[in-house]
């Protein structure tokens, strides 16, 4: 899904504001108009947006450092050109022509991002939008035919017969419309053409129409002088509030997932309804598998070969699959337990009757590194199990150093990967990882509903011929059905599936590192205010993941856990109960789409209930 902003214009009536700077950066409500579309667009699920730019194209080469996602198109002659040769440098950079089509925009419009969903829901191929009349001072009027479709465009209204309403700057094309438009401009040989005329010529000759829809109140705003300007600025308020109608109720969850999603993840899975089988939802299961693939360190550039296979279910899911479909019956696994996740991968090895042993250590110290390849060496294991983050405490398990050892000694890695992956900087390939389980609704902040296990490519083919122990959660047969038809062999959560490529997006802006960052940061908070509480925490700091917090309750009778949960609750934090046994503990997770600003509310409401304590 691409986006084109048209941005190669002088902006020659702004001239005071745009000598040296071109019009998108005009700011109203403080922030630059450009900048307010590129964020429009990432949160209507936009993948990618192709920049045409011209008149000080520096200003859009420091944008794009700052988001990833944009790609620039530079329109050489922009001086003497209009902008459907701008556009015509941008056509080129769209490679796929994905089912949504391209949203082409102008630079220098501000809008409400009401108007890219009615686009995206329009049932034509192309559709552009109008709105009523804003008496605007350079409006540019659309003609449609009767079945609504643009026949011409001009700013005199008097050349047109059926007006439809006015163009905003906001359209939605296939990329074959787009093409058609190239072509018909190179054909007309004007380089000063504008792309509203050439879009109203290949819709009025056919075959590839477009449809003219009408939001007659709409709000949105083109800036090309003064006067727009202040009736931009007048506009703003308007615009905000009319978008503040789809803000969801905020609710910070400190439990260890599902974790906060942001709003556009929580929309994207408002879709239209659609059989999974169909080859456009094949492409985007194949796209979320890929992109997962890339965040495990599968990037085939540079020769990592993973492989990504989704299960409908939960992270439990994941590991079942893993330990049913990996171990050969003459294989030997070692399973480490030092928390509830590890035991659940042990019960899941005994459930399936596998020639297995249980490596036991302790909930919260660090692993003993050393006794455990003491007992890899024994050469009896074939295969070893181990969860990489173990929710149960915070304790970070050292798999990169037992995965390398497991890689020199032929034994093969089977990694729960479930609350590590998208938040802890993972490379199967660097860290000797040959399969690794996680889910849709943890560090990637996407829904419940999918599971997916990665798998080096080598380890997969491995498991071919291994025995079928089950059958909805059989991994090669997933695969090789996947591989063939482009489907799941069962129903997949399919809104479950949309939301997690908004949320993927979003990962991949965001950057794990960039993400771990931000988690580490709310974490530096909860713990700079537990140890002024003089609170203590279960595992030693420097073995935490940062991602969740064990805090041990306080020893005055008056603590009672679901009454802090009830008062943290009410203010709009959701806190969890501790879960190893014989350690009364309560976890503060701080994954998800959650903000330093919020730890540090969190922290006070801590700190209110915490003191409150002594006066009970
Ligand atoms: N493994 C780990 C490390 C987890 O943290 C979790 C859930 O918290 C799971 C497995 C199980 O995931 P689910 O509850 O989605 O089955
Ligand atoms: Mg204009
Ligand atoms: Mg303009």
């Amino acid at each position: 899904m691409y986006a084109i902003i048209m941005a190669g214009g002088m902006g020659t009536r702004l001239k005071e504001r745009t000598g040296a700077m071109p019009k998108g950066f005009v700011p109203v409500a403080g922030v630059p108009v450009v900048e307010q579309s590129v964020r429009k667009l990432f949160a209507a699920g936009i993948e990618e947006i192709i920049i045409g730019t011209g008149h000080c194209a520096d200003w859009y080469e420091r944008l794009a450092a700052r988001y990833a996602g944009i790609t620039l198109a530079h329109n050489p002659h922009y001086a003497r050109t209009g902008s459907m040769e701008t556009l015509a440098c941008c056509a080129s950079a769209v490679k796929r022509s994905g089912s949504g089509g391209v949203i082409l925009l102008e630079s220098d419009i501000i809008y409400d991002a009401h108007g890219l969903t009615a686009l995206r829901n329009d049932p034509h191929e192309n559709a552009v939008l109008a709105s009523g009349a804003t008496h605007g001072g350079d409006e540019v009027y659309l003609e449609q035919d009767g079945a609504g479709f643009l026949t011409g465009c001009s700013k005199d209204p008097g050349a047109l017969t059926r007006i439809a309403g006015e163009l905003t700057g906001i359209s939605r094309v296939s990329k074959a419309t787009l093409d058609a438009m190239v072509a018909c401009a190179r054909d007309s040989a004007n380089p000063a053409l504008d792309y509203e005329t050439v879009l109203a010529r290949v819709s009025a000759s056919g075959p590839r129409r477009v449809f003219v829809r009408v939001i007659a109140r709409y709000l949105w705003q083109e800036i090309d002088d003064e006067s727009h300007l202040a009736r931009a600025e007048a506009l703003a308020p308007a615009i905000a509030e009319s978008e503040s109608l789809l803000k969801i109720r905020r609710e910070v969850l400190l439990n260890p997932g599902p974790a906060t999603t942001t709003d556009s993840v929580k929309y994207a899975q408002v879709v239209p309804d659609i059989c999974p089988r169909e080859k456009e939802f094949g492409a985007v299961m194949a796209w979320i598998t890929a992109e997962l693939s890339r965040m495990a360190g599968g990037d085939r550039e540079n020769g990592g070969e993973i492989e990504t296979v989704l299960f409908g279910g939960s992270g439990t899911a994941a590991d079942e699959v893993m330990i049913s479909s990996c171990v050969p019956d003459t294989g030997k696994l070692l399973v480490i337990d030092n928390g509830a996740y590890g035991a659940r991968m042990a019960k899941i090895a005994e459930v399936y009757r596998l020639n297995f042993e249980v490596f036991r250590s302790s909930g919260f110290l660090p692993l003993d590194t050393e006794a455990v390849k003491a007992k890899l060496l024994e050469g009896r294991f074939t295969h070893l199990a181990v969860v990489y983050h173990e929710t149960t405490t915070g304790l970070l398990n050292p798999v990169p150093e037992l995965g390398r050892l497991c890689r020199e000694h032929g034994i093969t890695t089977i990694v729960d990967g479930v609350s590590a992956f998208a938040a802890i900087p993972i490379d199967m390939d660097r860290d000797g990882i040959d399969f690794m389980a996680s889910t849709s609704n943890k560090n990637i902040q996407g829904m419940p509903g999918a599971a997916f296990v990665f798998c080096r490519s080598a380890a997969l083919k491995a498991v071919k011929d291994y025995p079928m122990r089950n059958y909805y959660l059989n991994l090669w047969d997933q695969y090789r059905h996947f591989k063939n038809t482009m489907q799941t062999r069962f129903t997949p959560p399919v809104q479950t599936l949309y939301a997690l490529r908004q949320a993927i997006m979003e990962a991949k802006r965001e950057t794990v590192a960039g993400r771990y960052a931000r988690y580490s940061a709310c974490w530096d908070v909860l713990v700079r205010a537990v140890k002024e509480l003089g609170l203590e925490m279960l595992v030693p700091e420097a073995a935490q993941s940062k991602l969740i917090t064990a805090v041990i309750e306080p020893s005055n009778p008056a603590y009672d856990f679901e009454v802090f949960h009830d008062t943290a609750r009410a203010r709009g934090f959701t806190i969890y109960p501790g879960k190893l046994a014989g350690a009364n503990t309560f976890r503060i997770a701080n994954i998800g789409d959650i903000q330093v600003p919020e730890m540090e509310r969190f922290t006070r409401v801590l700190a209110a209930y915490i003191t409150g304590l002594a006066h009970a």
